[in-house]
């Protein structure tokens, strides 16, 4: 190529490299910092519940408030409010006034998992087993022959809540759904990958001593007399409870370069810790900047801890209130003054299954954080399109501060599709965008990001909230 070609090319082409590329040795130690404590977060965060106690404890130690105990906030003020243990809003006042818009992040605290049926014991041949009913997205074949662990909560009937997490620690024991050894398998094997597993099979091996020669369902008794003793509770009590099994897997890095990270729940708590941290890192914004970590995205946002509840105009509600700043409408005029990023992750492009992927179009691993200007399926069906001025402003913010981005589409037009919780806002009258980190193996029981890409996302959504 000449050197006038190359010149131009240089001038008018997407530069699409790797970022670490791009990085000096002390801003590649901030990345690897910054991963570690995400790794650390990770490995106490595997349920919506136990996330959000992490949450609040960082908050707690950083100055922010709940915003019941308050009776008027002002600017420069930090607060949050838990919506039923599983759903988050964080927000910090700004020097303008609410109705001059907010500037919002959210993201999902939900991951794909297997949660234990209301009644969930029982015993056949020898064994005891919980049965599940799995939630989200999942491949269940995926499931099988990994080590899992018991992580939830149990309410009794005078309201005492008894949180279950076993499977977790070196010397605890884990559980785990057998399979089919191949010898016998070769039914199995013929049958396609979504029939392979049924799911009424995704039950849980958890015992196999019986509580003595007489008794009839000595297993299920023997579990019942275990769990009796050591949590206080009898069968019914499952009734009345949360209980989500997810992969034993600890966070780690992952490569000889270590340039990545392998976990489970990835989607979406590597955002949602992005998130947080960079609301963390801001004083006194001129525009209210608003983080709020959701329940219920995976299985379509709905219920009173899912982004389509109520809670969320609520709590703006009560800002606008303690702020004095409420009057008829305002809520509305806020929304359409408002600004957002839907914090999600995006498929990662995988060489080893490239075929679902516009190559042109799809997001790489390392290559900084991931733009959906829309998402949905089968002719953007179901999606919220960001409006162009919007992704202008967006761009403008990344190459001001020189952050790398590639803006994506998932996987292939009419192979399939996803959503966030990006149009739910939209129909709020909100500025919206999914801006996010990219994902290999996403809604597998270990997924895998770019420490890269983690930390762009950090610096990204730091920025957007002191526009
Ligand atoms: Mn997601
Ligand atoms: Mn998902």
């Amino acid at each position: 190529m000449g050197t006038e070609a190359k010149k131009l090319k240089e001038e008018l082409f997407t530069k699409k490299e790797s970022g670490w590329l791009s990085i000096s040795e002390e801003e590649k130690i901030k990345i690897f910092d910054f991963s570690k404590d995400y790794m650390n977060f990770m490995n106490k965060s595997k349920t919506e519940r136990e996330t959000l106690k992490n949450i609040k404890s960082i908050l707690d130690k950083n100055g922010f408030k709940d915003l019941n105990t308050l009776n008027n906030i002002n600017s420069g003020d930090k607060v949050y409010y838990i919506n039923r243990n599983k759903s988050i809003f964080i927000s910090i006042i700004g020097k303008e006034p609410l109705e001059n818009g907010l500037n919002l992040i959210g993201g999902h605290l939900d991951s794909p998992r297997l949660d234990l049926k209301p009644n969930p014991l029982y015993e056949e041949n020898g064994f005891a087993y919980l049965k599940t009913h799995y939630y989200g997205g999942i491949k269940k074949y995926q499931w099988t022959a990994i080590p899992l662990a018991i992580h939830g909560a149990i309410v009794k009937t005078n309201g005492e809540v008894i949180n279950i997490e076993l499977g977790e620690k070196e010397d605890d024991p884990i559980f785990t759904i057998t399979d089919l050894l191949p010898h016998l398998a070769v039914d199995q094997m013929n049958k396609k990958m979504s029939e392979a597993i049924d799911g009424e099979d995704l039950n849980i091996l958890i015992g196999s001593i019986p509580y003595d020669k007489k008794a009839s369902d000595s297993l299920k008794l023997n579990i019942l007399n275990i769990l009796n003793q050591k949590y206080d509770i009898k069968e019914s009590d499952f009734n009345s409870s949360e209980i989500e099994i997810v992969p034993a897997f600890r966070a780690r890095s992952l490569g000889f370069d270590e340039s990545m990270v392998a976990a489970y729940g990835q989607d979406d708590k590597v955002c949602c810790y992005s998130a947080l941290r960079a609301i963390l890192d801001i004083n006194n914004p001129s525009k209210t900047a608003v983080c709020l970590l959701v329940d219920k995205e995976e299985i379509g946002s709905m219920g009173n801890t899912g982004m389509a509840s109520k809670t969320f105009d609520y709590f703006i509600s009560e800002l606008l209130n303690k702020k004095n700043e409420n009057y008829f409408n305002m809520l509305e005029k806020v929304y359409n003054n408002s600004k957002m990023l839907s914090a999600d992750v995006d498929a990662g492009f995988d060489p080893i299954y490239k075929s679902v992927s516009d190559t042109t179009n799809a997001a790489f691993i390392g290559r900084g954080v991931v733009i959906n200007k829309y998402t949905g399926s089968r002719g953007k069906s179901g999606a919220s399109d960001a409006n162009a001025e919007y992704m202008a402003y967006i761009r403008n913010i990344l190459e001001k501060n020189e952050i790398k981005y590639q803006v994506a589409e998932l996987g292939k037009v009419d192979l399939g599709g996803g959503g966030t919780i990006a149009y739910i806002l939209a129909d709020k009258g909100i500025e919206v965008v999914d801006v996010g980190i990219g994902v290999l193996s996403m809604h597998a029981p270990y997924e895998v990001t770019s420490k890269f890409d983690i930390y762009s996302a950090y610096k990204f959504y730091n920025k957007f909230y002191k526009c």
